[in-house]
């Protein structure tokens, strides 16, 4: 079994201008290649648009692309991220389930515009999809459009005050069921990983509860280490991803520079009980095989 420690930084969370990040899926390949990272996945939420470029991009500069997407789900009345790694995009059924999403996303928008016009805060329809030209609508978009406009110094102050449970552009949203997400992503040939699990605040009973349901639906990964998580939730979630059995990643969920995200390839290693995700890619295996032959010479 390859080692736990690669000696090469993989990112397996990140996200293009076909959802809300601001680097093209050429201009993020490149990034990731300049931080030294030899395995990146691009999981563009509830969109794979950018990865026939990223491909390219990938295969000009030398780094294995994964083929990735990260699906937006409501489980338990609460929206939570499940990434696909190593999917089949032209799946029909992941396909036809992310077009459903991705037409739901512009009906959630218009109820996000009304909730903030009713604030006073008048178009953001229009502010907020001229931020998303490549790709799917979402909060992020109508966050820099706020920005714009001096109603928050970033888009993280933006999240405090706005488009939040109880603030103005709220709008509640039923996304994708867990286990259609995760057979979609299972279905394609992919794995499915539980995307930053300690963001949610989800509390003690509801993680047992979730992590249960997932593994029962065919989930096989939990994200240990993300941007998202704190150094003690990387233990928590290490520990737990080896009660229930599941595999552990990375990824940086980088959104392009001056976001409040990791930058990619200099992210911790995993845990030593982790089990990484990609222990039999071949990918992996063959790159490690390439460094250790390389350090001998
Ligand atoms: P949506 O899928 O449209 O609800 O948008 C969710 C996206 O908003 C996430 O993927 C993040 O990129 C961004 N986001 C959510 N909360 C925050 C926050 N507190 N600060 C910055 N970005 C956030
Ligand atoms: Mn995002
Ligand atoms: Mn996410
Ligand atoms: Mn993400």
């Amino acid at each position: 079994m390859p080692s736990l420690k690669t000696p090469f930084p993989i990112d397996l969370h990140s996200h293009s201008t076909a959802s809300d990040g601001t680097l093209t899926p050429t201009e993020l390949v490149r990034h990731a290649a300049a931080q030294g990272v030899k395995v990146l996945a691009l999981t563009d939420h509830d969109d794979v648009d950018g990865l026939g470029e990223a491909h390219t991009a990938a295969e000009e500069v030398g780094i294995k692309l994964i083929l990735g997407v990260e699906i937006s789900v409501t489980w338990n009345g609460r929206t939570i991220h499940i990434v696909g790694l190593k999917i089949n995009p032209e799946h029909a059924p992941l396909k036809d389930g992310l077009s459903a999403i991705r037409a739901g996303r512009h009906i959630r928008a218009e109820g996000m515009a009304n909730s903030l016009s009713r604030a006073g805060i008048h178009g953001s329809l229009q502010g907020a999809y001229a931020y998303a030209t490549h790709g799917i609508i979402s909060r992020t978009h109508f966050a820099r459009f706020l920005v714009e406009q001096g109603h928050a110094k970033d888009t993280r102050s933006v999240f405090k005050r706005y488009l939040v449970k109880g603030k103005p552009g709220y709008f509640s949203h039923q996304w994708a069921t867990l286990q259609d997400a995760v057979q979609w992503i299972t279905g394609s040939g992919g794995i499915a990983v539980l995307a930053h699990p300690g963001r949610h605040d989800l509390g003690r009973v509801n993680i047992l509860k979730l992590l249960s349901e997932f593994r029962e639906v065919g989930g096989s990964a939990v994200e240990v280490v993300t941007g998202s998580h704190t150094r003690e939730q990387y233990i928590e979630f290490a520990k737990l991803a080896h009660q229930f059995g599941l595999l552990a990643s990375v990824g940086s969920d980088y959104h392009g520079p001056g976001h409040n995200y990791m930058e990619m390839g200099h992210l911790p290693d995993l845990p030593a009980t982790c089990t990484p995700v990609w222990q039999d890619w071949p990918e992996v295996v063959q790159l490690s095989e390439v460094a250790a032959i390389v350090k001998a010479a």
